[in-house]
C-alpha cells in the first residue's frame, strides 16, 4: 500500500493535479453518466467519455502555467454566474417588499415601498413628480 503510495507521489511530481475545474468537470461528468443510466442516450455518453479524459488530461499534465490560467478563466465565470444569481435573489427576495420604478422623464429607476397605496414619487435625478400605484 505504502509502496504504491510512494509510487504516485513519484507519478504526479511536476504535474498539475486536481483544481476548482478538474473538479466541475469531474461533477459534470458522473452526472452525465448517471443520466446515461436512465437515457440511453449515446451523445450524452460520449459527451461524459470526453469529459473524464479531459479531466485526466489537465490532472496529468505537465504544463502547469496553462492549466492554471485555464482554472483562473473559469474562476472568474464562476464568480461573475454567482453574482449574477445573488443579484437575482436578492431582487426576488426585495420584490415582496418593495417596487421599481422608471422615472417618465429619464429612466432612472426608483425603489419604493410597496403596499402604500396611490403615492407621488418624486425623481432623485431630474426632481420630476409622478403618480403610481405601489
Ligand atoms: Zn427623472
Amino acid at each position: 500500500m505504502n509502496e504504491f503510495r510512494n509510487r504516485f507521489i513519484r507519478f504526479m511530481y511536476g504535474r498539475y493535479g486536481m483544481d476548482q475545474l478538474s473538479k466541475f468537470t469531474s461533477i459534470l461528468c458522473m452526472t452525465l453518466l448517471v443520466l446515461t443510466l436512465f437515457m440511453h442516450n449515446g451523445v450524452v455518453y460520449t459527451l461524459a467519455i470526453l469529459l473524464l479524459i479531459y479531466t485526466y488530461f489537465r490532472c496529468f499534465s505537465r504544463n502547469i502555467s496553462r492549466r492554471s490560467k485555464e482554472n483562473q478563466r473559469y474562476l472568474n465565470f464562476y464568480y461573475k454566474c454567482q453574482g449574477k444569481f445573488n443579484y437575482i435573489k436578492a431582487r426576488i427576495k426585495d420584490s415582496k417588499t418593495h417596487r421599481i420604478f422608471k422615472c417618465p422623464n429619464c429612466s432612472q429607476k426608483i425603489r419604493v415601498p410597496k403596499g402604500k397605496g396611490k403615492i407621488s414619487i418624486k425623481c432623485p435625478k431630474c426632481r420630476i413628480d409622478f403618480i403610481k400605484r405601489t
